[in-house]
Parts: C-alpha cells; sequence; structure tokens
C-alpha cells in the first residue's frame, strides 16, 4: 500500500515511538505513574512531561505558555470558547471545521474572503466589532500558505485577538510570531494521535471549558507521559529537520506537477505547502477512482469533508463549481515517501482515470 494522505494524519516517527515505549514500561515497569502525583515516581513522570513541554514549546514563538489537550480540535475550541473577548468572531472561508463549526456555535461569524488561490488578502479590511480573529496557517484541503503575521498585526490594530490553526504548519513553515494563541496537533508531525497543543501568548487570559483539577493550569485531566513524551520527540525532529523536510517535499512536488502534467492544480502554485497537491480533472469519478486504486491511499477533497457527500467549502470558497470541487483529488507526501512510491501511485492513478474516460 502507498500511503498518499499525510495532511489526514502522519505515521508516527520511530524515534517519537521509542520514547513513548520507554514511558509506557519504563526499564523496570515502573514508569506508570501519574505525574501529577507528588511522590519520587510522580515527579519522575512529572520531569519527563516538562522535558516534553521545552520541545514542544520551540514549535512556537517565546513569550507564551503552552497547555497539553487531547488534540488541535480541543485546542481550538479551549482558544475560541476560552478567549476572553468583547464582540464576535471573524474566520477565514477556508477554515478546518474545528474553526469553522465552533464559531459557528459561538455565534454568527464574519467570514473573511479568500482569492481564487486560496489566500487572503493581507491588506483586507477585517470587519470592524470584532474580539477574535481567526486566520489558519497552511490550509488542510489545498495547502496554501496564509499571510498570518500581517493579520494578526491587522486584528492587534481592530483591537482583536488572533487565532491560528498551525496544525498543517508546523514543521512545514516558520511559526506564526504575531499570533496571541496557536494550536497543533502531534499527529500531523509524526507524533502519536491522541495529543494537541494550545500555545497561548503571555497576558492573554482564558477561561477553563475542562474542569477538574486544571492539571495543566487551564485545562483538567492526567496527562499521558508517553502520548507526551512522543509529541516532544515529534516536535524536536521537526524543528531539527524542517529545512531536509521541506526540500524533501519539494522534490516530490515537483515531479508530481510532471506526473499529473494534464491536470488542473487548485490553489497557489507559490505560497503554499509542497508536500500537498490538490488537483481536478473534468469528469472525473473520484469515488470510483478510490475504489479502483485502492492500493493508493489518498483523499477526495480534505478527510473531513469526503464522505460527506457536499463539496468541500474550501474548493467553493476559491471559485471552483460543484462538479470542479468533486472531481479533485488530494494528494499528500511527507518525510517517508519515497520518489518510487509517487510514481507507482501516479501510474495507478492515471491507468485508473484512463479507463474511466474510455467508457465516457
Ligand atoms: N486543523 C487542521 C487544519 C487540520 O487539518 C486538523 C486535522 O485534520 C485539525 C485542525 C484537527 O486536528 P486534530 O485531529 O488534532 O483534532
Amino acid at each position: 500500500m502507498i500511503y498518499l494522505d499525510n495532511q489526514a494524519t502522519t505515521p508516527l516517527a520511530p524515534e517519537a515511538r521509542e520514547a513513548m515505549l520507554r514511558h509506557l514500561d519504563g526499564p523496570d515497569g515502573s514508569a506508570f505513574a501519574n505525574p501529577h502525583s507528588p511522590h519520587r515516581m510522580g515527579r519522575m513522570a512529572a520531569a519527563a512531561v516538562e522535558a516534553a513541554r521545552e520541545k514542544v514549546a520551540a514549535l512556537f514563538p517565546s513569550g507564551g505558555r503552552v497547555i497539553f489537550t487531547g488534540n488541535a480540535c480541543e485546542a481550538i475550541n479551549l482558544a475560541m470558547r476560552g478567549a476572553q473577548i468583547e464582540g464576535g468572531i471573524a474566520i477565514s472561508a477556508i477554515e478546518h471545521a474545528a474553526v469553522k463549526d465552533t464559531a459557528k456555535v459561538l455565534g454568527d461569524p464574519e467570514v473573511i474572503p479568500v482569492d481564487s488561490e486560496g489566500c487572503v488578502d493581507p491588506r483586507t479590511n477585517l470587519p470592524s466589532g470584532v474580539g477574535l480573529v481567526c486566520v489558519m496557517q497552511v490550509n488542510n484541503e489545498i495547502g496554501t500558505v496564509q499571510p498570518v503575521d500581517q493579520l494578526a498585526d491587522q486584528a492587534h490594530a481592530a483591537g482583536a485577538l488572533f487565532l491560528c490553526d498551525a496544525v498543517q504548519g508546523a514543521g512545514k513553515v516558520a511559526p506564526p510570531e504575531k499570533a496571541d494563541m496557536i494550536a497543533v496537533s502531534a499527529h500531523k508531525i509524526y507524533g502519536p494521535k491522541g495529543i494537541g497543543a494550545l500555545w497561548v501568548r503571555d497576558g492573554v487570559e482564558l477561561t477553563p471549558q475542562i474542569t477538574g483539577g486544571l492539571q495543566e493550569g487551564l485545562r483538567s485531566g492526567t496527562l499521558s507521559p508517553a502520548l507526551v513524551a512522543g509529541f516532544g520527540v515529534a516536535a524536536q525532529l521537526a524543528n531539527e529537520r524542517m529545512e531536509e523536510d521541506r526540500e524533501h517535499a519539494r522534490a516530490l512536488w515537483d515531479r508530481a506537477l510532471e506526473l499529473f502534467d494534464d491536470w488542473q492544480v487548485n490553489g497557489s502554485l507559490t505560497a503554499r505547502n509542497h508536500a500537498n497537491l490538490s488537483i481536478r480533472r473534468d469528469g472525473l469519478d473520484v469515488a470510483r477512482l478510490m475504489s479502483t486504486c485502492r492500493n493508493v491511499m489518498f483523499s477526495a477533497g480534505s478527510a473531513c469533508a469526503s464522505g460527506s457527500g457536499k463539496p468541500s467549502h474550501v474548493l467553493k470558497a476559491i471559485g471552483l463549481s460543484d462538479a470542479e470541487a468533486k472531481s479533485t483529488i488530494r494528494l499528500g507526501w511527507g518525510r517517508y515517501t519515497s520518489a518510487e512510491e509517487l510514481e507507482a501511485a501516479a501510474r495507478d492513478i492515471k491507468a485508473a482515470v484512463k479507463e474511466q474516460e474510455l467508457w465516457v
């Protein structure tokens, strides 16, 4: 099987797995302690959590604190529901459901449009009377990189806080320096599923959303040292290997553009994450393609949107028709994808498409 769905999740880095196993078992089976217990074993577990927190903190700007959460959805919910703001919420038109659906529950959000490449204009006039602006760093469906620093400046000038969903940007692009809150997820950077983090700038106050011990200060629940340790090592690798991972992704991107040269690319060709390719082909039956290419793991639009039957709101926001949106596939490679795998996947996909087109 060939895995080309790295925006949905990434495989666990062997180094992160190693670190997790050490915390599941320990050399003498003594690593199970609760990191919030005051005894010696508890303090050893807490020390491991704090060492990992420092590694995760390196994914963010300085001058803030890291709160571990169950995933990025929870981090985003804590930020949006917990922010002590006056006024409404503005979100970009291409936010992940974690932001989009939370904003809807909290009120009637103002929507900041994107252009046909999926970019928010950095000079855009933010709606007035807004207390929180949410714009993601890198889009999960089409890979567009947003001018989040300029947008954060604008939000601040308007007296609003700025939340950046950096789930798809962490380890790929520099952190959003000017955001007030940043959400990330371990399983998108070769760490384990079941843990994320919210970074909160010093001075920004949040109201806890999960009560019952407040082990994380703002969030309750016993931390898992194994998940935290895996996240820490994954974050450290993401920082150390950023350039190498980026170059690898770029080489695969260049090859993919050659392999799919008769498809249309969705999103910007320049302001983008080069590990993501969203492409479409007139008349393509994506569901049939996915069932024919059972050895290639890829996505129709985004993993969250595919299966819903509705055309993706991201593809609609960049101006695609329903038919164009529905004839889109997303290929996402990563650190462990080889050029041979990409070539083999392209062969399978193109053969299946040819077969479809013969019968039209
Ligand atoms: N934001 C973006 C851009 C994502 O791609 C995802 C996951 O697909 C999330 C948020 C939610 O992350 P998690 O799975 O950690 O809740």
